[in-house]
């Protein structure tokens, strides 16, 4: 720990807060924490079937950062299936595709999570931002 962390980009938020296991009551205090990150590297890797090359140039990171971000994800998932845990989808260091932006006047390009509603670029102050379209 104490090294920056890669932002990852993520297509969507996912379409659930969590899961809560049946016919065992499982206490919140316990949820398993899945990161969107990790949840976004299960999905692109186990569920599109992207391979790791793929998946970590989707989500603009490194691949032995999305190999981490994998086998976090996995161990997180493995725990709850088997310790009878909540998960909660949350958190994280990631950002979704839709919210990189691009400053007009000083042309950097910056992004911010969905509940940051302040419109203007962080780094000059101008207010003549525009949605950046994510390359594929
Ligand atoms: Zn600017």
């Amino acid at each position: 720990m104490g090294r920056n962390r890669k932002i990852s980009k993520v297509q969507a938020p996912p379409r659930v807060e969590g899961f809560n296991p049946f016919g065992y009551y499982a206490n919140e205090q316990e949820a398993i924490i899945l990161h969107v990150e990790e949840y976004e590297a299960i999905r692109l890797l186990d569920y599109e079937s992207l391979n790791q090359k793929e998946a970590a140039e989707y989500m603009s990171i490194s691949r032995p950062s999305l190999t981490r971000i994998y086998e976090r994800a996995r161990k997180k998932i493995a725990t709850a299936l088997t310790q009878a845990l909540q998960i909660k989808i949350e958190g994280g260091a990631s950002v979704y595709n839709g919210s990189w932006l691009e400053c007009e006047n000083c042309n950097s390009h910056f992004n911010k999570l969905p509940a940051d509603n302040s419109n203007v670029c962080p780094l000059c102050g101008s207010s003549v931002i525009n949605q950046l379209k994510v390359q594929e």
